[in-house]
This record gives C-alpha cells, structure tokens and sequence, in this order.
C-alpha cells in the first residue's frame, strides 16, 4: 500500500471515527479546504481496492468503513447510520452454487439495511 500525505488524512479519519463516512463528511472532517474532493474520491477508491475500506451505498450516496481485519458483514440502519457487525454464513451457499455453475468465487459482499431499534421505534411513533 502506498500512503501519499492525503491518503494519511484520509484513512486517520477512519481509525479515529469508526463510523461511516462519505466523501462529503470527510471534506467537512478536514474543513481548511486542504484537499480537494477529487482527491479524497480517489483515497476512497484507492482504499476500497486495497482492501483498508468496505463501501455501502445507502440513500444513493457511497459510505465507507475501516475494515477491521477479520471478514464479516454489517446490518446498517439507514436512518442514523448505526453498524453492527454479523458473521459471514455464506459459505455453504457459495459452495453449493460453484460446483453447479463451475463458478471460481473470488470474494462476495453482503450488507442488510434497515432500521436499528433506537430508529424503528421512532418511526412508529
Ligand atoms: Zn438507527
Ligand atoms: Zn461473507
């Protein structure tokens, strides 16, 4: 991996919020205007090929989050953008379904949305 001076802005961000972000939040995070937007897209998608940020895209905008090592998926509420972590069961299924396409799997993604509990109760009121 390769840490220009923005990609370091950029990714610390990360390690310090642990929350969702998009491309827009960042640019308000570093708000002296220091790096263009452009620039931070290209962190992101540079990040995201490089295996240090997933992406879900909720509401039509790009969110991403630090990939903390160990793979897993994420049930996202949609209205506050709360996060948590489900363990991967895919496998089974995967396997199943290769053998009958002779299919090579080389990675897959899975992101339930939703509402959390905090927010469900919010809408029925
Ligand atoms: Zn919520
Ligand atoms: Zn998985």
């Amino acid at each position: 991996m390769r840490l220009t001076p923005a990609r370091t802005l950029v990714l610390n961000l990360f390690k310090a919020k642990s929350s969702l972000l998009c491309a827009e939040d960042i640019e308000k995070l570093l708000k002296d205007g220091s790096i263009y937007l452009s620039t931070i897209y290209r962190a992101l998608e540079y990040f995201e090929k490089e295996s240090v940020l997933g992406k879900s895209t909720i509401n039509k905008t790009a969110y991403y989050y630090l990939i903390d090592g160990r793979h897993h998926h994420y049930m996202i509420c949609t209205h506050c953008l709360a996060r948590f972590p489900i363990d991967c069961e895919l496998e089974a299924m995967i396997n199943k379904n290769i053998t009958r396409h002779n299919f090579i799997p080389t990675s897959h993604d899975l992101t339930i949305y939703g509402y959390c509990e905090k927010c469900a109760k919010q809408q029925n009121n």
